[in-house]
């Protein structure tokens, strides 16, 4: 709680002091919350452009802390990659969204692929490879129902390791998407060496496509790359009718977004992917 005052002398603000005791807090409630079952996953679906059908979901996370209320991932996640814990919570996270999607095809009598974020200190884990095949084994899921998100950033640092990770969850029948593509393209060579699945556009991009050229300018150029590299394509964060038909004109494969469903519970992903099949 430490800053350096304007006579270079450290200062301990009373504001500095409280956000490092809102941290510690939360850290020391984020070290129970997997065994108290705190942490659950919600589901966004990821529709198909061409046919209007649910073809997937991704799976995001949610923690409800007796003491904070509901915690939002981009607050808890980094805390979790600064700990380690992320290791345990992305283990829980892979197992949990297998076996609920394995059900929910069951019930449906459907294939919907879930779509899983990965943390780079996950990927580097020893045990990674495991934690994916008894996820597979466990839940009964058909490898190819399941796909990893993995980052710009994970692939540009590490290659030569990230690409043998990669392609060893690859030969286990998951496929790979690569996140917010397009918000690291300072060195997009990796993309040649990564034989991933499916691109997915950043946000980003996709809000400002209709206002702004420099933003369709990218959106169009990662569509052309990914089918020229054989691979699909989805954007996210799709809230408005005019962006989706946009997207559909540039022949982008699939959507996710506002437009289409919030992230839903499992009861709730259950009852939408049941009027889209009987749809
Ligand atoms: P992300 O992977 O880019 O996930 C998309 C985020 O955008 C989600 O926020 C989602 O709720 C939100 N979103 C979806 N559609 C729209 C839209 O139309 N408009 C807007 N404005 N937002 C939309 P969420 O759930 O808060 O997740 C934030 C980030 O936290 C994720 O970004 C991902 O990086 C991370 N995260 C979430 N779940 C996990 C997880 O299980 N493991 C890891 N390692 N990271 C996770
Ligand atoms: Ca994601
Ligand atoms: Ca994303
Ligand atoms: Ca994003």
């Amino acid at each position: 709680g430490k800053t350096t005052g304007r006579n270079g002398l450290a200062v301990f603000t009373p504001e500095l002091g409280r956000l490092l005791h809102d941290r510690l807090r939360l850290e020391s409630a984020l070290r129970t919350a997997l065994e108290r079952h705190e942490l659950f996953l919600v589901y966004q679906p990821q529709i198909s452009l061409s046919t209007h059908r649910l073809v997937g979901v991704e799976a995001l996370l949610r923690w409800r802390s007796p003491e904070f209320g509901l915690v939002m991932p981009n607050t808890f996640i980094p805390l979790a990659e600064e700990t380690g814990l992320i290791v345990a919570i992305g283990a829980w996270c892979l197992e949990c969204a297998c076996q609920e999607i394995a059900a929910l095809q069951r019930q449906v009598g459907n294939t919907i692929s879930v779509a899983v974020n990965l943390s780079p200190s996950q990927l580097h884990e020893e045990h990674f490879l495991e934690t994916v095949e008894r996820a597979l084994t466990v839940s009964g899921l058909i490898p190819s129902s399941l796909e990893v998100e993995i980052t710009e950033r994970l692939l540009m640092s590490d290659s030569e390791e990230s690409l043998q990770i990669v392609e060893r969850v690859q030969s286990l029948g998951v496929t790979t998407a690569i996140d917010d593509f397009g918000t690291g393209f300072s060195n997009m060579s990796y993309i040649t060496r990564f034989k991933v699945d499916r691109l997915k556009i950043d946000r980003s991009f996709v809000s400002r496509c209709l206002s702004d050229a420099n933003s369709l300018a990218v959106t169009t150029a990662i569509i052309a790359l990914a089918h020229s590299l054989n691979m699909e394509v989805i954007a996210e964060g799709v809230e408005s009718v005019e962006q989706a038909v946009m997207l559909r004109a540039l022949e982008c494969d699939s959507a996710q977004g506002y437009l289409f469903a919030h992230p839903l519970t499992l009861p709730e992903i259950t009852s939408y992917s049941r009027s889209m099949h009987d749809f």
